[in-house]
């Protein structure tokens, strides 16, 4: 084609670009343009049309008649903007605190308590029987002192928060001493040293990083010492030759020299799991019990809540914490303080095995093969009466984890659904699932997609079977 030619395409392609009229006023515009608005519809219009001219002009070769691209290309733009961006997903991961999935999904007495409390007027800082200002803490402070034996709680917006406000409050301008293998980063934001730094307390890293005795705390005090810190190394674990020191010599030695011994655990045990393996985590109460002054922990993670951090032990030292100005910019909303109620009464009345997060922790094998086989049934189904017939499906054994940082080393025995095909990539079966209007989160081990039962919820296998009809309807 001489450059002519190519310019007088250029030019048509230019002219065929549809006016924003006609597209706005064409029947899917219409259909489409109800959860949005028209403004946003007309937003969208433009930037596809500006987008294809940009195209056109660069020298890109549009194979599709111009019209059609703009209304294909302004309808997945405003269906996307149309739907939430935060959405609910099914994780068929097996990884039963997923921190990229939301971590604990909440059970129905949260639930509820979020649906009685968030849209109505409530007592988030108001005492009925006085009728003057109460405590936004009361609501579960006598809850957590109840299940851990705590003398005082406090709760702020997460568990980095409450690190964060118990240094600042305890240990700001003085040091804290801590093992150089507990020097952890946790996710890809919380790390210790750079926590304890901003809370203006200077860093004493002590021992080594598989060995620290308790000599090595004792000889690091001097008289700017103000906390012995034991931090849970969540995501790692160190094997062959240790040394770690126990909690009550921590304890008795903070003790002996005045000092406040302060732990992060990280996620909050409450109660002891069912579970070969349940004696490698420590219970917020077994530390507290062993001499820790003030515990910190996660509310989303195996406690099974909302995201939040609390704080508990010492009451003086809780006090102080309140008093500090960091807790009014940490501190939670009336949302999160009902659901973490109604989850803390679970435990208050030994119901916590109904907590969601637990039960899938606790679920039982044959139960999860009876699952896995289950599923099997309904995707055989599908992909039968869908002709997806280059598709192989079959129950497998999975190893599923806890996740958020709790047994980070060991993994429950499970099963699930793998899915294989002699013509599609693992990555491009995960994406079909993914990118369904109600995503599925597949697994992936050994170039194979595998379903996870253990973290399936009720109803999930229904999304599973919509996404498969999905993307027999797209061809992949
Ligand atoms: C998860 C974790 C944190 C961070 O808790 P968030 O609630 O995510 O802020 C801090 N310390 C430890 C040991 C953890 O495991």
């Amino acid at each position: 084609m001489s450059s002519l030619d190519s310019r007088q395409t250029a030019n048509d392609s230019l002219r065929s670009i549809p006016a924003m009229d006609e597209l706005l006023n064409s029947p899917w515009a219409e259909e489409l343009s109800a959860g949005l608005g028209r403004e946003q519809v007309k937003k969208i219009i433009t930037e596809v049309c500006d987008g294809i001219r940009r195209d056109v002009r660069g020298g890109a070769n549009i194979e599709a008649p111009v019209r059609e691209l703009a209304e294909r290309r302004a309808q997945e733009l405003i269906r996307l903007r149309a739907s939430s961006s935060l959405k609910p997903v099914v994780n068929a991961t097996g990884v039963v605190i997923h921190t990229n999935l939301g971590r604990s999904p909440l059970g129905r007495e949260a639930l509820q308590a979020v649906n009685d409390i968030a849209g109505r007027y409530n007592t988030l800082e108001y005492s009925v029987q006085e009728g003057v200002r109460g405590n936004r803490n009361s609501h579960i402070e006598w809850l957590i002192r109840d299940i851990t034996g705590a003398q005082a709680a406090l709760v702020v917006n997460n568990n980095a928060a409450a690190v964060l406000l118990a240094l600042s409050a305890i240990a700001a301008g003085r040091e804290v001493i801590v093992s150089n293998g507990e020097l952890v980063e946790i996710g890809d934001s919380f790390r210790i040293p750079e926590i304890l730094s901003f809370s203006g307390a200077s860093m004493v890293a002590v021992g080594c990083t598989n060995s620290t005795r308790i000599s090595d705390y004792s000889n690091a005090i001097t008289e700017k010492t103000a906390i012995l810190l034991k931090v849970h190394p969540s995501n790692y674990k160190i094997d062959g030759f240790t040394t770690e020191v126990n909690r009550r010599d921590l304890a008795e030695l903070a003790a002996s020299r005045g000092l406040v011994f302060m732990e992060d655990l990280g996620s909050g045990l409450l109660a002891a799991l069912d579970k070969p393996f349940a004696h490698l985590e420590y219970s917020v109460k077994d530390c507290l019990e062993a001499g820790v002054n003030i515990i910190s922990f996660s509310g989303d993670k195996l406690l099974g809540g909302p995201q939040l951090g609390v704080i508990a032990g010492s009451k003086q030292l809780i006090e102080k914490m309140q008093s500090h100005q960091l807790y009014r910019a940490l501190r939670v909303d009336k949302m999160t303080l009902a659901a973490f109620e109604a989850v803390l009464r679970l435990y208050l009345s030994g119901r916590h095995k109904e907590i969601p997060v637990i039960k899938m922790i606790e679920a039982d094998e044959k139960i999860l093969l009876k699952k896995a086989q289950r599923l099997l049934r309904i995707i055989k189904q599908k992909t039968q009466s869908l002709a997806m017939d280059d598709l192989a499906v079959s129950v497998v054994k999975t190893n599923d984890a806890v996740g958020g940082g709790a047994y980070p080393t060991e993994r429950m025995p499970g099963f699930g659904v793998s899915l294989h095909s002699a013509s599609r990539s693992a990555e491009s079966l995960a994406a079909s699932f993914r990118m369904s209007s109600f995503p599925v989160i597949p697994g992936i081990q050994d170039g194979q997609i595998i379903l996870h039962v253990r973290t399936l919820l009720d109803g999930d296998e229904k999304i599973i079977a919509s996404s498969l009809e999905e993307w027999g309807a797209r061809g992949g």
